[in-house]
């Protein structure tokens, strides 16, 4: 079988009816008001918000292969409320209320993606049921408790964060093993390729152009530069996320990190009478090398763990099937629940994060030069980059709010260092958080030495 060059591999672009031809137009603009670099959720939703907000403005997107080709188009479809960076606000009084303030936003953006996709009519499977963290482990289930009772003193209540049992818990998610759970209802599961590709539909007919297949080698102040030619732009704003360092100015910025998924045929009823997930929530546990999964509309089991980062940033447009970290994640899921044993795996892909040195996502705009970018999610971008979006607009427009005063906001973070610091730093992130995984699991206690040596590195 063929691959088209703008098929990411994934079992969304698989899913979808038909697979767009890229739309190349015949020339470039040779002025326009912002230029953004990337079609991804971040350069979309910037669109979408700018767009509405000043429909005067002539805005143009700039992508290098194809509307989705990215990590929007391919990720696990936890549209959550949470981003990086806010559990380790909240760890500390000092920086508890601003904790809070980003966690608010964050369960309100869950709600503003869901009222999008309605107002625009944009069918993403999008379902709000909430998101299950399982204690696979015993000796979990007190902190996890303790932080659903902290999350109870910080003023959210029990309809926002709540410990379930064990046996409440095997009746939502039947993984083996199950010691209870901590729920939110503020996450909701989607089809992300259906998500970005109507998005971008609505984008184009609110008069901004799309132009795939155009990837811009650099940019300057007014002015960014492709292999066909260059356009003059007040404002330049960034985001190619886990693909950063494709711009020639843009080394080091933003570290390209795998994270690989598989997808299970869709399965019989009397399976799902056994798993749950009756309100498709998406899953995880409390591991330090994440993993994360949704039941989808179709009834598959969509899972994924994060991976690894190659020497050099190298950066893969695709990621086979055959790749060995694949047969790590397909373990994972089949020891999560062992009654898919005989279950087929139809697809098997993966996809570039993108990281700061931070660890947290930042939006930056200098309205003196006209540079702006947002991104920096890690694995937790599809909810985060409507509010980075949001925060963008506001930006540009030099409007002041709530939103531009959150923390994201002109958080720059220090570069990654070269390598070959980067990949023994990235190798030893890795190794420790298997390590500690691996080390709890056999002594069912915290690993102290792996665990407190992977918290040290990423913060
Ligand atoms: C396998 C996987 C699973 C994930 N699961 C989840 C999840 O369940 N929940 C969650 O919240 N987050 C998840 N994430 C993260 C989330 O998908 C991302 O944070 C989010 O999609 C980032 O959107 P973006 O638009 O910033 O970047 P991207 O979607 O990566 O878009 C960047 C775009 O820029 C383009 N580009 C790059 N360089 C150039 C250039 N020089 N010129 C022109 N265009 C360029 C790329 O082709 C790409 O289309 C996951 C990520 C992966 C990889």
């Amino acid at each position: 079988m063929s691959i088209a060059t703008h098929d990411n591999g994934s079992f969304w672009f698989d899913s979808l009816e038909s697979l767009p031809e890229p739309e190349t137009p015949s020339s470039l603009p040779k002025a326009i008001d912002v230029a953004i670099i990337g079609a991804g959720f971040t350069g979309l939703w910037t669109a979408y918000y700018l767009k509405q907000r000043r429909p005067d403005l002539s805005i143009a997107i700039f992508e290098a292969v194809t509307v989705g080709f990215g990590a929007s188009g391919r990720n696990g479809g936890w549209c959550m409320g949470l981003a990086m960076g806010i559990e380790a606000l909240l760890a500390k009084p000092e920086t508890r209320q601003t904790g809070i303030q980003v966690l608010h936003a964050m369960h309100d953006t869950v709600d503003e993606v869901g009222r999008v996709c309605q107002a625009e009519n944009i069918d993403c499977h999008y379902q709000k049921g909430g998101t299950l963290t399982v204690a696979t482990l015993p000796f979990r289930v007190q902190p996890m408790q303790e932080r659903v009772e902290r999350f109870h003193d910080m003023g959210f209540s029990e309809d926002d964060y709540r410990w379930l049992p064990a046996s409440e818990a095997k009746n939502r998610i039947n993984c083996v093993p199950n010691y209870g759970a901590s729920y939110t209802p503020h996450c909701a599961a989607i089809h992300p390729a259906r998500l970005v590709k109507g998005l971008a539909e609505r984008v184009r007919g609110l008069g901004v152009a799309i132009h795939e297949m155009t990837p811009v080698s650099r940019f300057e102040p007014g002015r960014i530069h492709t292999d066909v030619g260059s356009v003059d732009a007040s404002i330049v704003l960034r985001a190619t996320e886990g693909y950063t360092e494709s711009l020639r100015n843009q080394s080091r910025q933003v570290l390209p990190l795998y994270s690989m998924m598989v997808a299970t045929e869709p399965l019989a009823q009397e399976m799902w009478e056994d798993i749950g997930l009756h309100q498709r929530e998406t899953f995880g546990d409390g591991r330090r090398v994440v993993i994360y999964g949704q039941r989808t509309l179709d009834n598959r089991l969509a899972f994924g763990g994060r991976g690894s980062y190659y020497f050099g940033s190298k950066r893969k447009a695709r990621v086979m099937p055959v790749d060995p970290m694949l047969d790590v994640v397909e373990q994972n899921l089949r020891d999560f629940f062992p009654m898919l044993h005989d279950t087929e795996i139809t697809h098997r892909w993966g996809g570039l994060m993108g990281v700061t040195r931070s660890w947290r996502p930042s939006v930056l705009f200098d309205r003196h030069t006209g540079l702006g970018s947002a991104g920096g999610y890690v694995g937790e971008g599809v909810a985060a980059s409507n509010l980075a979006g949001r925060v963008l607009c506001e930006l540009v427009n030099e409007e002041t709010s709530d939103l531009t005063r959150l923390p994201w906001v002109g958080d720059r973070t220090e570069r990654w260092q070269p390598e070959p610091m980067r990949w023994a730093g990235a190798k030893a992130i890795r190794f420790f958080g298997d390590r500690a995984d691996r080390r709890e699991r056999r002594s069912n206690a915290p690993s102290r030495l792996w665990g407190g040596l992977f918290d040290r590195l990423v913060g």
